[in-house]
C-alpha cells in the first residue's frame, strides 16, 4: 500500500513547511494497545518517576524555546512572541506545576465522619488513573493545549493517544521530540495523524477510557453523541469548546489598562483565542474616551509575517477561519453596525491569510458576533447605561467561557462577577488565567463540560475510588442485618430519635435501644 502524507503550510506565507505520514484507523488501534500495555507499567511507578519525567519535559522546553516558538509560528501564522508568551512559557510552567503539586493533589484523602452512628467507618478517597486518555486538540494553541493535557495525563499515571490539528503537524513533531526524551515507557504517549472526523470515530472505537476534546461546539456535540453510543461501555468525555467572551468596563475603571488588555486579549493570536475578548460593554460615562483610545491604539498595531520581531499581529491560521471572520463582519455591517478597519498591514503579506483589526460599534443585538464565537481580530463594542445592563448583555449568549470586569472597586467587581455566567471571571485582566497552570479552565453552557488545568483538571484524569474500613469487623453482624423483626425496626428508629429527636425522653429511649441491639450483635 502506498504511503500517504499530509502537507502543512505556513499560513502567513503560503510556503510548504513539511509533510507527515497519514495514519490509518488501524494505527489508532495499535497506538491504543501500546499505550494500554505501557500504562500498566507507568501506573505502578512511584510518583517520583512521574516527577522526573515532568522535569525532563520542562527542561526540554526551556532548552528548545527558540525552535519550538518558531515551529509554532510557522504552523499557525502567529508571531513568535505570541508563541512564547501563550504557549511555550505556560507549557514549562505547567510541567513544573504538576511536578511540584501532583503528589499532593493525587494523595489519598481521608473522609471526615458524617455521623457518630457510623463512627466505626473509616474511609478515604483514592485517585485511580483512568487508563488511556484520548486527546484531540485544536490549531489555535497547538503546543500549549496538547502538552498541558499530556502533563496532566502522565502525572495521573495514564497513557495517551493524541491527535493534534491537521494544520499543525509540524508542532506535533516538536511534542514527539519532547516525549521521546521524557523517559516514559515506550508507547505510553503517541501521536496520530488522521483528519478530525475519522480520528474521532477511530479514537472512540479504539478502547480509550476517556476522551479530552478541545475544539468547536459542533464537533464537541458530535463526539458526545458518539461517545454515548459506544458499543462496549460509556466513554466519559471532557469538552473544552468555544467562547464569546465579554469585558465589562465600569466608569471607574483604569481606562489605559483596560484598553491595553482589550487589544492584547482581543487581537493576540489574531483573535483566535477561545478566551479572547470579543465583546466589550462600556458604561456610558467613559464609552467615548475608551473607544477613542482603543481605536487609536489598534491602528498603531503592525500586522504581518514575523521575521525580526517587528510585527504585533500574525496571520489567521486557516482559510476556512478567514472566511468565517469576514462573514461575521459582513453580517454586522449588513445589519447597520459601523466597522472601523484598523492596524497596519506590513509589506510581504500578499501570500498570507491576513485580516486587519476590526472594531464594530452601534451593532444591533441580532448581529451574529454578539452571541456566537468570532475567533478572529474583531471586537464588538457597545455602550451600556449600567453594569447591570452589561451583565444582562454579556450573559445573552449560549457560550460562557470567560469574562472580565473592569472597576477600581473590588467589592463592585465581585458583585458583578457573581452575576456572570462564565467558567472564569478575571478582575482587571483577561485571558491570562489560561497560562496559569493552577487555575482551572472550562466553561458554562455550550462552552464545555468538565475542567482542565490545576487541581480539578488533574483530577479529571483520574477516577475517584472510595475505600471504607470497618473498625468493628470482629462483630458478628451489623444492626440492620438479617433476620428482620420488630426489634430491628425499633432499634433503627431509636437511632434516628437518638440523633435528632428534640424530645429528651424519646432521645434517651432511642439511644438505649441502639445500645441493646449493638451489644447483642457480638
Ligand atoms: P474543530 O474544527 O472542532 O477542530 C478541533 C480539533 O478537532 C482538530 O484537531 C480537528 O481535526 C478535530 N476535529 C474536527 N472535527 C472533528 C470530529 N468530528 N471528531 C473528532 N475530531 C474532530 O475546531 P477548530 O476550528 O480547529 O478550533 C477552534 C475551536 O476550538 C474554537 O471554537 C475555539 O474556541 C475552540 N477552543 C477551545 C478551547 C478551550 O479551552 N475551551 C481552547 C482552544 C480552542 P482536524 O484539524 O483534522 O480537522
Amino acid at each position: 500500500m502506498s504511503v500517504k502524507y499530509t502537507v502543512n503550510y505556513d499560513p502567513a506565507t503560503g510556503r510548504d513547511t513539511g509533510k507527515t505520514i497519514l495514519n490509518s484507523s488501524s494505527d489508532v488501534g495499535a497506538a491504543y494497545s501500546a499505550a494500554f500495555n505501557a500504562q500498566k507499567i507507568w501506573g505502578s511507578f512511584p510518583f517520583s518517576e512521574r516527577e522526573k519525567a515532568l522535569v525532563r519535559m520542562r527542561d526540554y522546553i526551556v532548552e528548545n524555546t527558540d525552535q519550538i516558538s518558531t515551529v509554532i509560528s510557522c504552523s499557525t501564522g502567529k508571531t513568535r512572541i505570541d508563541a512564547l508568551a501563550a504557549e511555550v512559557l505556560p507549557a514549562a510552567l505547567a510541567a513544573d506545576y504538576y511536578a511540584k503539586n501532583g503528589r499532593r493533589i493525587l494523595k489519598e484523602k481521608r473522609i471526615r465522619g458524617g455521623s457518630i452512628l457510623l463512627a466505626n467507618k473509616i474511609s478515604y478517597i483514592k485517585r485511580v488513573p483512568i487508563g488511556v486518555a484520548g486527546i484531540i486538540s485544536p490549531w489555535n494553541y497547538p503546543f500549549s493545549i496538547p502538552v498541558h493535557e499530556i502533563f496532566m495525563a502522565v502525572t495521573a499515571g495514564n497513557g495517551v493517544i493524541l491527535k493534534v490539528a491537521s494544520q499543525c503537524l509540524e508542532t506535533g513533531k516538536e511534542i514527539e521530540k519532547m516525549i521521546a526524551l521524557a523517559g516514559l515507557p515506550s508507547g505510553l504517549v503517541s501521536l496520530i495523524n488522521l483528519p478530525g472526523e475519522e480520528a474521532g470515530k477511530a479514537f472512540i472505537s479504539s478502547g480509550i477510557d476517556k476522551l479530552f476534546f478541545t475544539g468547536s461546539v459542533a464537533a464537541g456535540k458530535k463526539l458526545l453523541q458518539m461517545a454515548s453510543q459506544r458499543a462496549d461501555r460509556f466513554l466519559p468525555v471532557s469538552l473544552e469548546l468555544g467562547g464569546n467572551d465579554a469585558m465589562i468596563v465600569c466608569s471607574d475603571a483604569n481606562i489605559k489598562r483596560a484598553v491595553n488588555t482589550a487589544l492584547w486579549a482581543g487581537f493576540s493570536n489574531a483573535g483566535q483565542s477561545c478566551g479572547g475578548v470579543e465583546r466589550i460593554f462600556v458604561e456610558d460615562e467613559v464609552y467615548d474616551k475608551f473607544t477613542e483610545i482603543l481605536k487609536a491604539e489598534a491602528d498603531k498595531l503592525r500586522i504581518g509575517k514575523d521575521k525580526d520581531f517587528s510585527v504585533d499581529i500574525g496571520s489567521i491560521t486557516t482559510a476556512k477561519q478567514l472566511k468565517k471572520i469576514k462573514a461575521v463582519v459582513e453580517d454586522a455591517v449588513s445589519k447597520g453596525a459601523s466597522a472601523s478597519v484598523l492596524g497596519k498591514l506590513m509589506p510581504g503579506t500578499e501570500d498570507g491569510l491576513f485580516h486587519r483589526l476590526v472594531i464594530i460599534e452601534n451593532s444591533p443585538d441580532n448581529a451574529s458576533g454578539l452571541r456566537e464565537e468570532i475567533f478572529g481580530p474583531v471586537i464588538f463594542i457597545s455602550r451600556v447605561k449600567s453594569a447591570d445592563e452589561a451583565v444582562e448583555k454579556a450573559n445573552d449568549s449560549q457560550l460562557g467561557l470567560t469574562a472580565s470586569v473592569w472597576t477600581g472597586s473590588s467589592r463592585k467587581a465581585e458583585k458583578i462577577a457573581g452575576k456572570l455566567q462564565a467558567g472564569a471571571v478575571t478582575i482587571n485582566d483577561h485571558l491570562t488565567s489560561h497560562g496559569m497552570a493552577e487555575t482551572p479552565w472550562g466553561g458554562f453552557k455550550n462552552s464545555g463540560i468538565g475542567r482542565t488545568h490545576g487541581e480539578p483538571g488533574l483530577l479529571e484524569m483520574t477516577q475517584p475510588q472510595v475505600v471504607v474500613y470497618d473498625l468493628l469487623s470482629f462483630m458478628r453482624k451489623n444492626i440492620w442485618h438479617y433476620p428482620y423483626d420488630r426489634r430491628v425496626f425499633e432499634s433503627l428508629k431509636g437511632a434516628l430519635y437518638a440523633l435528632y429527636s428534640k424530645k429528651i425522653l424519646r432521645k434517651l429511649n432511642g439511644a438505649w435501644k441502639v445500645i441493646k441491639i449493638f451489644l447483642s450483635s457480638f
